[in-house]
């Protein structure tokens, strides 16, 4: 490591206290969710930035003024630059790095590339080169966050060889993997790698768009999920909630109704919110999420986070 990089390690990567497993991630498309966190304690925030950015009046002000102010949340905030291919195309690192320097978030992932399976070995390579690429570019500049490198690749080497050449040159303490697709399929095998590696480095792992929660086991464990599942289900009509034999459900309102469905957590004390109070409903969710989590934190005892590696098979 030479000198420049030391002089880059800006602030404590410490400061990442918040040691709740689930962070929701604010995607301000429209206002039906907007300041939902009034209604709980929540320490961690993820933000979208191409789906805030698509808000346009929304976005100006944040630009104005800062993420914080603009949104009204004081809690920590991720700025995550995961998007679709066709707005990817369109920005360039110095432009979100100008856009970072104004949101001014406390972490910040490097930008996005688009990779598919099905691409032809030689995309899939380009792309790993580029995320690997975007997130030098960021570590390298001098901004007052905490940049979190999101981790690319379609198989095991790809997805290690982005890890090694970004850790050989800056002292990378978190990573990012985005893996909404992946989880959606159930196809875990390259989320097994990537823990397994941040187990090896002993990095804090988040994995985004990790909207199936139950999916969450042995296997999969990592420190943060991030996902928009919390109102995304409310928007199907459903809820998330513990029954009384402690196990974490997923339900609709009508069935709700019928058997007299309670909560009593922190975020409602009784009575689950009815379907119209969505901001509440989506506080609730992110509630039941971590509690959910936090459960299986503590059934795995010895191992709170990352994997118990000889017992990992991939393949
Ligand atoms: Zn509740």
């Amino acid at each position: 490591m030479n000198n420049r990089t030391e002089q880059l390690k800006i602030t404590d990567f410490n400061k990442l206290h918040y040691n709740h497993g689930y962070i929701p991630v604010y995607r301000g498309k429209d206002t039906t969710y907007d300041k939902f966190w009034e209604f709980i304690d929540l320490p961690l925030l993820c933000i979208n930035y191409f789906t805030l950015r698509e808000r346009t009046s929304l976005f100006k002000k944040c630009l104005k003024n800062t993420l914080a102010d603009a949104l009204g949340y004081y809690g920590e905030t991720i700025l995550v630059g995961v998007g679709q291919d066709i707005k990817l195309d369109k920005i360039s690192n110095q432009e979100y790095l100008e856009d970072i320097r104004r949101l001014s978030p406390d972490y910040v992932t490097s930008l996005d590339t688009h990779t598919y399976k099905t691409d032809p070995n030689l995309i899939k390579r380009h792309q790993t080169y580029k995320a690997v690429d975007n997130a030098l570019y960021l570590l390298s500049k001098e901004i007052e966050c905490e940049v979190i490198p999101l981790v690319k690749g379609t198989n095991r080497k790809q997805i290690s060889w982005g890890i090694e050449e970004m850790n050989k040159e800056f002292n990378i303490k978190s990573y990012m993997f985005p893996c909404q697709e992946l989880s959606q399929a159930g196809d875990m095998k390259e989320i097994y790698v990537f823990l397994r590696k941040m187990n090896d480095l002993n990095a804090i792992s988040f994995l985004y768009g990790f909207n199936n929660p139950k999916r969450i086991n042995y296997y999969i464990f990592p420190d943060y999920i991030c996902g928009s599942g919390y109102f995304m289900k409310i928007n199907d009509g459903k809820v998330y909630y513990i029954d009384k034999y402690g196990r974490f459900q997923l339900n609709s309102f009508e069935e709700l109704e019928k058997y007299e469905i309670t909560c009593n957590l922190e975020c409602c004390k009784g009575k689950i919110p009815e379907i119209e109070n969505k901001k509440q409903l989506a506080a609730h969710n992110i509630c039941v999420l971590n509690e959910m989590f936090q459960e299986e934190k503590r059934k795995r005892g010895a191992y709170p986070w990352g994997l118990k590696p000889q017992e990992v098979k991939v393949v």
